[in-house]
């Protein structure tokens, strides 16, 4: 491809240009004083876009995967009970990282395509309040499902955690962490932050920090310890904890700057309105959206393939032929459909457009 590729996959999205041009600022120590100023303000940053004021919010060294495992680790001890709701590939993940951290793990499951009802998570803390956590995936990027948060909010009068997986949602949908109660909260850079991959924003509320000081038994990842890496880049003087690239983080806070700037209605807006657009083209191509009406996301669809496209060769001609990355089906949709997402810089009218173009082209 000897152009730049247009990526309306799930992620990665195409990074705000901002945010590319900091990669070639200089390199800098991980403990220059300058670079420590650039996480504070980094986190500063993300506790804007979060919606909170939470003191241990962080740039995690990683991928989105790394502040899903960072967050389990540091709050679940073997022999916990996590209770887990379920209806796609990243709620099977959450529930899989919890197990391997010999965490027992209940889940509250729906269809693949439907939202996970919040009252069956209520429930089913009530029917266990000794659990340590109940765990959810605001956007679920395998069906384009918006899971309900703000209801959960009750949890916030019991023992339980609340952990919500925002990788996909933030700074595409709203997401309010103090206003929710959410105790424990991850991202990603490269979905709607508008950043390259390599660094997941994670928040801990007051008192999950308290519980994970609390802990009987040592985090069992070093290098995902939430408490060392809140030493390494809060402590005075800063202590190494690992040698954190800094053009990265330079990229991210930039990436922010330019959505703050924005501002998060406005963006907020801009995924509404071209994911609008795109799912109701879509059906006039003969696609089949995944997610139902009232829980479908904007910034990701799931569609059914129409007769004329099949999914292999139809990817590759999308990218051969248009430059245009796309993701494959998973679930119900493993090889019978696509993932389209409109996130970060990839959110604009042109890219529905280019997309809807290509597939007329495909379908001939
Ligand atoms: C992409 C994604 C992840 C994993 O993030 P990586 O950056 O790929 O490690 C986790 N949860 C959800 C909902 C995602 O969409």
């Amino acid at each position: 491809m000897h152009f730049e590729p247009l990526l309306l996959g799930p992620g990665p999205s195409n990074p705000y240009p901002e945010a590319v041009e900091a990669l070639a600022r200089p390199v800098l120590g991980h403990l220059d004083p300058e670079y420590l100023a650039l996480v504070a303000e980094t986190s500063e940053r993300l506790r804007a876009v979060f919606g909170t004021r939470n003191r241990l919010t962080l740039p995690v060294s990683g991928t989105g995967s790394a502040g899903m495992e960072a967050c389990l680790a540091s709050l679940l001890e073997p022999g916990d009970l996590a209770i887990v709701g379920v209806n796609g590939y990243f709620g099977q993940r959450l529930s899989e990282v919890a197990r391997r951290l010999g965490a027992e793990v209940r889940t509250v499951e729906a269809e693949w395509g439907r939202a996970i009802d919040p009252e069956q998570l209520l429930d089913a803390q009530r029917a266990a309040p000794q659990a340590r956590l109940v765990a959810v995936v605001h956007a679920e990027t395998s069906t384009g499902v918006r899971n309900d948060v703000a209801p959960l909010h009750a949890l916030a009068g019991t023992d339980t955690l609340l952990l919500v997986d925002t990788v996909t949602s933030l700074g595409g949908i709203p997401v309010e962490v103090d206003e929710w109660g959410v105790d424990a909260c991850y991202s990603a850079t490269q979905k709607c932050l508008g950043a390259p991959s390599g660094i997941a924003p994670v928040t801990l509320s007051d008192r999950a920090v308290e519980r994970m000081r609390a802990r009987q038994t040592p985090i069992s990842s070093f290098y995902l310890d939430l408490d060392l890496l809140d030493q390494y880049y809060r402590g005075s003087p800063a202590r190494y904890h690992h040698t954190a690239s800094s053009p990265l983080m330079s990229a991210v806070h930039a990436g922010l700057g330019r959505l703050l700037e924005e501002g998060l209605p406005a963006a907020w807006e801009r995924h509404a309105r071209v994911g609008e657009a795109l799912q109701h083209a879509l059906p006039e191509l003969g696609f089949e959206l995944l997610a139902e009406k009232a829980n479908r996301l904007p910034q990701l669809t799931a569609a059914r393939l129409p007769g004329g496209i099949d999914d292999a060769p139809g990817r590759r001609s999308l990218r051969e032929d248009f430059g245009i990355e796309v993701g494959g089906g998973l679930g119900p949709l493993a090889g019978a459909g696509w993932r389209v997402g409109l996130m970060g810089q990839s959110a604009r009218d042109r890219s529905v457009v280019t997309l809807l173009g290509a597939l007329r082209s495909l379908l001939g």
